[in-house]
């Protein structure tokens, strides 16, 4: 009678345990912040050497449809009214920059670089995807969050080369020559480094489906951690260096997730975009990570996308 008892009230037991443990993953995956509530986001464009009208949609596609995200499109105006361009970034969790400029004229204003230092370094989150890392060559404290960059006329003066070397990060302050480049779009590797909470749970590489692999980045990389890297291949005309892409910075209290892939809507649909890129965005954001690995994670071998 007593045993019975007993195993009666074990099976009970671990049934509230189960209970308990299916409630709090639930939780997990369907807030976005500890509170709950869901992350508010600016996705900021108008200006891009890329085709910011494709990309835009889809990166909001992959936050929205997690239901963890809302996201705003700040789109920059014409030219001349770029005076005007002054979002209010502390409304906020997380700026995502689709954003280039490619003139002197679709600068943001100094009250609007301002604000936004002001924004990250109070502890708002960015995330910097792809030539995002073009961007304000010479704006220093856009360099420092970006951590490193390419093209816009950078050279040894806006920073090191900043890449893995015999396997440890490696700021080659001592070479001369040219800053960003990629060779033909090809399928690569992306290798986990760091361990980090965005990266947590994915397999130790996982492949890329054909992308621009950016090369011979440069900035000061201060406070960087890379979490991911490619080998960037001499064969198609790449470094022969092993090129960060998945980077997390700190700039005073904000956090910053930089990811260097991702040309066009195509390649931001695979899950080896998707996944850092959300999860990413939550962390920028929040600090921790909830976002579970789905099933179709690629795997070494295999890239993988979604319509
Ligand atoms: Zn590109």
């Amino acid at each position: 009678m007593k045993k019975t008892f007993l195993s009666l009230f074990s099976v009970i037991f671990i049934s509230l345990l189960s209970l308990m443990s299916t409630f709090t993953t639930a939780q997990e995956v369907t807030s976005g912040k500890p509170d709950g509530s869901v992350i508010e986001v600016l996705l900021i464009d108008g200006y891009n050497n890329h085709n910011w009208r494709e990309t835009s949609p889809v990166l909001k596609r992959n936050l929205e449809e997690t239901g963890l995200f809302e996201v705003t499109v700040a789109t920059a105006p014409e030219e001349k009214k770029m005076d005007t361009f002054q979002p209010k970034f502390s409304d906020y969790d997380v700026v995502v920059l689709n954003f280039n400029d490619n003139k002197k004229n679709q600068q943001w204003s100094e009250n609007t670089k301002k604000a936004f230092q002001d924004y990250v370094q109070n502890g708002g989150g960015v995330v910097v995807y792809h030539a995002a890392n073009n961007a304000f060559t010479d704006w220093k404290e856009y360099n420092l969050m970006t951590a490193v960059g390419g093209w816009g006329g950078r050279n040894k003066t806006h920073g090191p080369y900043f890449y893995l070397k015999d396997g440890k990060p490696f700021h080659d302050y001592q070479s001369d020559g040219p800053c960003g480049h990629h060779g033909p779009q090809h399928e690569f590797q992306i290798i986990l480094y760091e361990e980090h909470p965005i990266t947590k749970g994915l397999p130790p590489k996982f492949m890329h489906v054909s992308d621009e692999l950016y090369c011979y980045l440069r900035g000061p990389a201060e406070n960087t951690k890379i979490l991911a890297y490619a080998h960037s291949p001499k064969e198609k005309r790449g470094s022969g260096r092993d090129e960060p892409q998945l980077m997390v910075t700190e700039y005073g209290k904000g956090r910053i997730f930089h990811i260097a892939y991702g040309h066009a809507g195509k390649h931001c649909r695979a899950v080896s975009f998707i996944l850092p890129f959300i999860r990413g965005t939550q962390w920028a954001a929040t600090g921790t990570v909830t976002i579970p690995v789905p099933p179709d994670m690629p795997t070494e071998e295999k890239s993988m996308t979604r319509d």
